[in-house]
């Protein structure tokens, strides 16, 4: 499909995280212009727009009405409407609604185009001094105990460094899990009130990040970014590999062999667990 000339473009805009400085000259000039801002809170919009004096009506598209609002949406967009996707802070789509809208203009041949701007999780790398050429974002963890603790799990042999959103009233519980999970020892920055007043950065191994936020209440208060350090991987061989799940086979099931075997060594529980399947059908 091709875009008809008739057509309006999705804009999808990048607002400030906190400091409301954060913003590009093209965000608020493409704020300005179009129809119609789609808001996911329009009371929280309404600070930003005065602010830089923005009166473009706004329609609001939260979670729970994002499916059958995009259809109404796309029409809009189909009569040559300029629409504006904006969230309540930083990129929409990332932990934030807009993916049904963004995906129904693709189907209709509707351009969609980033105005790129903050988001919690990038400004948190940037600070956070552990390794960002290669990360992974885990967005919110499972608001649910054994949910969260069985992410984690799986969560725990991964190399790269890893990157969590967590609101106050879950931090504890999060850190907890994590410093069980992934051992006391790995190093862990969280960040907390970026860009805004109470801005935090603590910078430790994770039983001494906890330590520090459980005697502290004010250090639970506010919005954080997570992140941790990617498992150490261990240059281990195949000799060593097929000792190690050769021990562990004679007192446990092949899963669970791959899954202990892969938190010592740091090798990815699939590969060990092909491995461990091989060996059990040679005994
Ligand atoms: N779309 C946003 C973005 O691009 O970062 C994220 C939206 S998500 C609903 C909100 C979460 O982002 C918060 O619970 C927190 O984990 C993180 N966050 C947002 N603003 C933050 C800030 N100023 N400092 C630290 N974390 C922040």
């Amino acid at each position: 499909m091709t875009n008809s000339a008739q057509n309006g473009t999705l804009y999808i805009v990048a607002t400030p995280i906190g400091n409301l400085g954060d913003i590009t000259y093209r965000a608020v000039e493409i704020l300005r212009q179009v129809d119609l801002i789609v808001v996911e809170d329009s009371r929280h919009s309404a600070k930003l727009f005065q602010h830089y004096n923005i009166t473009s009506p706004a329609y609001v598209l939260h979670d729970h009405n994002e499916k059958e609002n995009s259809i109404k949406l796309v029409e809009k967009l189909q009569q040559g409407v300029d629409l504006a996707l904006i969230s309540d802070a930083g990129t929409p789509l990332i932990s934030d609604p807009g993916y049904w809208l963004v995906n129904l203009a693709i189907q209709h041949s509707i351009p969609v185009a980033p105005i790129p701007g903050p988001s919690a999780s990038i400004s948190a790398l940037s600070v956070s001094g552990l390794p960002s050429d290669r990360f992974c974002f885990e967005g919110f963890l499972p608001a649910k105990t054994q949910a969260r603790k069985n992410r984690l799990q799986e969560l725990a042999s991964e190399t790269r460094t890893l990157i969590f959103y967590e609101a106050p009233h879950r931090i504890l519980d999060s850190l907890r899990d994590l410093t069980v999970i992934f051992g006391p020892g790995r190093p862990a920055v969280i960040t907390r009130e970026l860009t805004k007043t109470y801005e935090t950065v603590l910078r430790a191994p994770l039983a001494e990040i906890l330590d520090i936020v459980e005697r502290d209440a004010n250090q639970q208060k506010g919005e954080f970014v997570i992140l941790v350090h990617g498992a150490e991987t261990r240059l281990v061989g195949d000799e060593e590999q097929v000792r190690l799940l050769g021990i562990l086979l004679e007192a446990m099931p092949v899963k669970t062999a791959a899954s202990i075997a892969s938190k010592i060594t740091g090798i990815k529980k699939n590969q060990l667990y092909e491995r461990a399947l091989e060996l059990k059908g040679a005994r």
